[in-house]
């Protein structure tokens, strides 16, 4: 498939997001919703198998959350939202149907606004999303499988969003969205390995300006951002391949197989399923007020949109600010990479330095230093002292970082400026002891030579000029004001 076939087709996606809520117990049931490492079918009540005669009670907490998702996705909240009955057939589902919303959702329309790295932001609407309890698990053997409810009743939303992506980069970048949205909006403990999200990818393929889409296929169950992309373009380009063949793409359903990186037909809907939507009698509807709904949402974390303007106000571009957010995830419990920002806020300048530090020094050693360790440091002291030595002129970057390293693993944090300077990292900026220096430096018979080039205008000398005053000073000369004391002698 040469890139100019490729051209003549537009992509196009909409992504259904199964996002599982952070509570302690299951949407219906007072059964534990940690299903990692248990035992299969240990953490399920009567009420999530669906036992005849049970009665569901709705979770009050997985409502909470949905309020938050819903401010996250820039949402309305429904004031009156209903649960249904979705019914089929399948081992994994005892109770013969789901729970989940089909005609009322909890959260209507919103939009997600993905930024990506080109600078452009792409606004992927939000039809709307809904509540809804997972199934059980099967695992297929030789010529039997066996069922694990441990899953089944685990509160979900469903994030349903509008075909709105265009590319296979736009699809992973918005899946990376919705994961920093719902982790900083604490909807979900975003384990991504215990499939916490879990993303349904709807791909289609049309000729650019066919007022028609597609026909779409949709790839279930895709647990990571890469695989989200490379699943939207492995899919893309099968289906142009089958159009420029002239024959037709068919509507069904495809797994991802990660080591095959390909994707495979699961099953046709081309005789769309009956599900027998029907409204649960056993659940009330949830009725919210305003005054509910805006307490909750008030009570919230920063948004990454929030602190996405608050970085770049403070000067700083898209791949440092998109670090820090990832970052921010990467090692939350373990040091709070933007509350150091938040907290010396007021100080725009020092928080610039704080945000680059963290970007440029602290995160690098978090994620592939491997002797270090996250002690009880204040790190916030620790590079605020930096700082100030810096800002002084006290400290070259090289000792900085040098410093830092030493200091940032020990679980109590001595005088900064004392441990350095006896450890020698201190640099010189007095300038009388570095006039002494610089004039017996250009007065060494071994300078004569870049003494007369520097004269003659060849400036590239004066690094040898100014490693030479390093060498006499043990390292400690500031080295931009030795250069400067070189200039203004030579002339
Ligand atoms: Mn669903």
């Amino acid at each position: 498939m040469t890139d100019e076939i490729l051209a003549k087709y537009e992509m196009t996606v909409g992504v259904e997001c199964h996002v599982q809520l952070a509570t302690d117990t299951k949407l219906f049931s007072g059964a534990d919703n940690d299903a990692r490492d248990k035992s299969p079918n240990s953490v399920v009540s009567p009420i999530d198998y669906g036992l005849p005669g049970m009665l569901p009670v709705l979770n009050r907490r997985a409502v909470d959350l949905a309020i938050k998702a819903g401010k996250a996705l820039n949402s309305s909240i429904a004031h009156i939202s209903r649960f249904d009955r979705k019914h089929y057939f399948y081992p994994d589902l005892p109770k013969g149907y789901q729970t989940t919303q089909l005609h009322q959702p909890i959260i209507g329309s919103g939009v997600v606004h993905v930024p990506m790295e080109d600078g452009r932001v792409v606004d992927v609407r939000i039809h709307h999303a809904h509540l809804e309890e997972d199934a059980g698990k099967l695992t297929h053997f030789g010529d039997y499988s066996l069922v694990d409810l441990n899953r089944a009743g685990t509160p979900l939303i469903e994030i349903v969003s509008e075909p709105d992506i265009h590319s296979a980069i736009e699809a992973k970048s918005y899946a990376t969205e919705l994961y920093r949205l719902m982790t900083y909006a604490e909807v979900t403990f975003g384990d991504l390995y215990h499939g916490n999200m879990r993303f349904d990818v709807n791909v289609s393929a049309a000729l650019k300006g066919a007022t028609t889409l597609g026909t779409r296929a949709e790839v279930k169950n895709l647990n990571s951002f890469r695989s989200v992309e490379r699943a939207a373009e492995y899919e893309f380009r099968r289906q142009v391949e089958i159009l420029e063949k002239g024959e037709k793409v068919v509507q069904e359903t495809r797994g991802w197989d990660d080591n095959k990186q390909k994707t495979s037909s699961q099953r046709s809907k081309e005789n769309a399923q009956d599900y027998r939507y029907m409204p649960d009698a056993d659940i009330p509807p949830i009725v919210l007020s305003d005054d509910e709904i805006s307490a909750i949402q008030a009570d919230m974390p920063r948004l990454p949109g929030e602190w996405r303007q608050i970085l770049s106000q403070l000067g700083l571009d898209y791949l440092p600010i998109e670090t820090l957010l990832d970052a921010e995830n990467e090692f939350r419990g373990k040091i709070n990479i933007l509350q150091m920002i938040e907290d010396v806020i007021a100080d725009p300048k020092k928080a610039k330095f704080i945000a680059n530090w963290n970007v440029n020094t602290l995160i690098p050693i978090l994620r592939s230093d491997t002797n270090f360790k996250i002690g009880q440091t204040d790190y916030l002291a620790l590079e605020s002292a930096i700082y100030e030595l810096s800002d002084a002129n006290k400290l070259s970057s090289t000792n900085a970082k040098i410093l830092f390293r030493e200091l940032a693993d020990l679980d109590e944090l001595p005088n900064v400026e004392t441990y350095a300077t006896e450890k020698g990292y201190i640099q010189v900026s007095d300038e009388g002891a570095i006039t002494a220096i610089v004039d017996e430096v250009l007065a060494d018979p071994i300078s004569a030579k870049a003494v007369e080039d520097l004269k003659n205008g060849n400036d590239k000398v004066i690094g040898f000029l100014v490693g030479q005053i390093m060498k006499k000073s043990g390292g400690k000369a500031n080295p931009a004001l030795a250069q400067k004391l070189i200039r203004e002698r030579i002339k």
